[in-house]
C-alpha cells in the first residue's frame, strides 16, 4: 500500500480503519418550470403560491414530462462521461408523509435515464482521484413541512413540491472525508459548468446523503449507515469524521453497525439515528402508469453533446499545458468565472504565467480579503491585464503594479491615466538612479565597506534606493549600479 494510501487510515485500539464513502446528491435542475407541471420553480416566493393541481395531487390530474429537465439530465450525464439511456422508466416510489400529497414521489428505479459514469476529483497536492458513477436518475422533489411557526400546529408548503431533481449516485470509491468533500466540489464545478444545477448549497439545489462504513484495509465491505441531507461541505466533512469514529468504536467494543439513517447535529458536531433504514422492497415501486416510457434518440443525444462547454478537466489540462502549475490552473478553474475572468486576460495579449500570478497573488487575495465574489469585483479584466503589460513593458515596477491596483480598487479608473497623471512611471533615467545610488552611499560609509568584504550584503542598497525612489526606480537598473560601485561582479 502506498503511503498516500496509509496516510488516509484511523488509527484505532485494535489497528488501522479504512473508511469507505459513497455520495448520493440531489441536484435540483435549473428550470424555470417544474418536472411534471407548469408551476415556476422560483426560490423564496410565498408559500404555496407556486402549486399547480398536478403538484397538490387533485385526483384526475395527469403528469406531463418536461423536456428541458430532460435535456438537463442528459446534458450532466455527459458532463459525467457516463452512459445515456435512450429508454428510462418513471416509477412511483411509494410513502406516506404530508409533504407528498400524491403518497408517492415518481423517481426512476430500475430504468435510471444515466448510467455508469466517473468523476476525477482534484486532491491537494495534484494527486487525482477517479470516483465511479453508478447512475443518475430525475425525480421530482417533495414538499416541505415547517414545525417551528406555531406552538401545536404543523405548516406544509408545496412549492418546492415537483421540482426536477437529478440524483447523481456515486460507486462507495472515497476513502477519507477530504475525499468525499473534493468530489462534492467537483460535481459542483461540473452541473455549474454545464449550468444544469446552480449548486446552491444554501438554498438546497444542491444536497448529498453521506454513505459512511469502516473496515480493516482488505475486508469486504462492512453495514454502511447514511447521513441524511447534508448541504454543507464544512458539515459533511466533520460528520464522516464523528460517524467513522463512532463506528470504529462501536465494533471495536464487540459490537455491530446496525444500518440506519442519520442526522447530523451541527450544533453538537454529532450523528444520531433518524429512522431505522426501510428496506428499498417497502417503498413498492412500480412503472408510473400515468407516464410512458421516456424514449429518445441517440441524434438528440449527439446534438446535446456538441453544445458541452470545456469541462474543468479539459480547461486544467490546456492552462498547464500553457505552463501554469497544477495549483495555479485549479484555482482557476474551480468556477467557471474565474475561468472565464482569466481567458479574457489571455485575449488581451497578457502572458499566461504572469496573468496567473496577479489573479492568485495579487487580485483573488484582495477579493477575498474583503469578502467578494470575482463577479462583484472593482476591478475589470481588462483593467487587470494592462497593469501586467505595464509592468511588461517596463512602464511600472512590480511594486508599483501593486499600488495601481489598491488605487483602481478604490477609485476606478484607467490604469495607464493613473500611471500618467501621478507620476508612477518607472524611473530607467540611469543619471537619476546613479544619483540615488551615490546618495545612499554617502550616507552610509561603514555599510559600503561591509559590503565590499560581503558582497550579499548589496541587497541592503537595493531596498534603499527603491526606498528613496518612491519604488519607481527599475530594480534592474538598481541592482547593476550598486553591484558596479561596490565592484561586485554581475553574475551570469
Ligand atoms: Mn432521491
Amino acid at each position: 500500500m502506498s503511503t498516500e494510501a496509509k496516510s488516509k487510515l484511523i488509527q484505532g485500539s485494535t489497528g488501522a480503519w479504512e473508511v469507505v464513502i459513497g455520495l448520493e446528491v440531489h441536484c435540483q435542475v435549473l428550470s424555470k418550470a417544474k418536472l411534471f407541471s407548469g408551476a415556476s420553480t422560483e426560490f423564496g416566493a410565498d408559500p404555496n403560491s407556486q402549486v399547480s393541481f398536478v403538484d397538490a395531487a387533485m385526483p384526475g390530474m395527469l403528469p406531463v414530462i418536461n423536456k428541458f429537465c430532460v435535456e438537463q439530465a442528459v446534458r450532466t450525464g455527459l458532463g459525467l462521461k457516463a452512459q445515456i439511456n435512450l429508454t428510462s422508466v418513471f416509477d412511483r416510489k411509494n410513502y406516506f408523509y404530508a409533504d407528498l400529497p400524491a403518497g408517492y414521489q415518481i423517481s426512476q428505479f430500475k430504468n435510471p435515464i444515466v448510467g455508469e459514469g466517473e468523476v476525477l476529483v482534484d486532491l491537494p497536492g495534484g494527486e487525482v482521484a477517479r470516483v465511479g458513477i453508478e447512475r443518475l436518475h430525475l425525480e421530482q422533489d417533495a414538499g416541505k413541512s415547517i414545525h417551528d411557526q406555531h406552538p401545536d400546529s404543523s405548516f406544509v408548503d408545496l412549492n418546492r413540491a415537483g421540482i426536477a431533481l437529478m440524483e447523481i449516485v456515486s460507486r462507495p470509491d472515497m476513502r477519507s472525508s477530504e475525499e468525499a468533500a473534493a468530489y462534492l466540489k467537483k460535481l459542483r464545478a461540473i452541473v455549474r459548468y454545464l449550468g444544469t444545477c446552480d449548486g446552491n448549497m444554501e438554498e438546497g439545489s444542491m444536497r448529498a446523503d453521506v454513505n459512511v462504513s469502516v473496515r480493516k484495509p482488505g475486508d469486504p465491505l462492512n453495514t454502511r449507515c447514511e447521513i441524511k441531507n447534508m448541504n454543507s461541505m464544512r458539515f459533511i466533512v466533520q460528520a464522516i469524521e464523528y460517524e467513522a469514529r463512532r463506528q470504529i468504536d462501536v465494533l471495536e467494543s464487540g459490537g455491530r453497525i446496525k444500518q440506519e439513517t442519520l442526522l447530523f447535529d451541527t450544533k453538537l458536531c454529532e450523528t444520531r439515528p433518524m429512522r431505522s433504514k426501510e428496506e428499498a422492497h417497502d417503498y413498492r415501486y412500480f412503472p408510473d402508469p400515468d407516464l410512458l416510457p421516456l424514449s429518445f434518440e441517440q441524434a438528440w443525444v449527439d446534438e446535446i453533446a456538441a453544445s458541452l462547454p470545456e469541462l474543468p478537466d479539459a480547461k486544467k489540462a490546456r492552462f498547464t499545458a500553457m505552463g501554469l502549475s497544477i495549483y495555479d490552473a485549479l484555482v482557476l478553474v474551480a468556477e467557471k468565472e474565474t475561468a472565464d475572468y482569466f481567458e479574457a486576460m489571455l485575449a488581451e495579449g497578457v502572458d499566461a504565467k504572469a496573468a496567473a500570478n496577479w489573479l492568485n497573488n495579487e487580485y483573488f487575495g484582495r477579493l477575498n480579503k474583503a469578502g467578494l465574489a470575482l463577479s462583484a469585483g472593482p476591478v475589470s479584466a481588462h483593467a487587470n491585464s494592462e497593469i501586467i503589460k505595464m509592468v511588461s513593458e517596463n512602464i511600472i515596477s512590480g511594486k508599483i503594479a501593486k499600488d495601481v491596483l489598491d488605487i483602481l480598487w478604490v477609485e476606478g479608473g484607467d490604469p495607464r491615466s493613473i500611471v500618467e497623471s501621478r507620476g508612477l512611471k518607472q524611473v530607467t533615467d540611469t543619471s537619476a538612479i546613479e544619483k540615488a545610488v551615490d546618495a545612499v552611499m554617502a550616507a552610509n560609509p561603514d555599510k559600503v565597506e561591509a559590503a565590499k568584504a560581503k558582497p550579499t550584503l548589496a541587497g541592503w542598497f537595493v531596498g534603499q534606493v527603491m526606498k528613496a525612489t518612491g519604488g519607481k526606480a527599475n530594480p534592474a537598473t538598481v541592482n547593476a549600479l550598486v553591484k558596479a560601485r561596490l565592484g561586485i561582479a554581475e553574475e551570469g
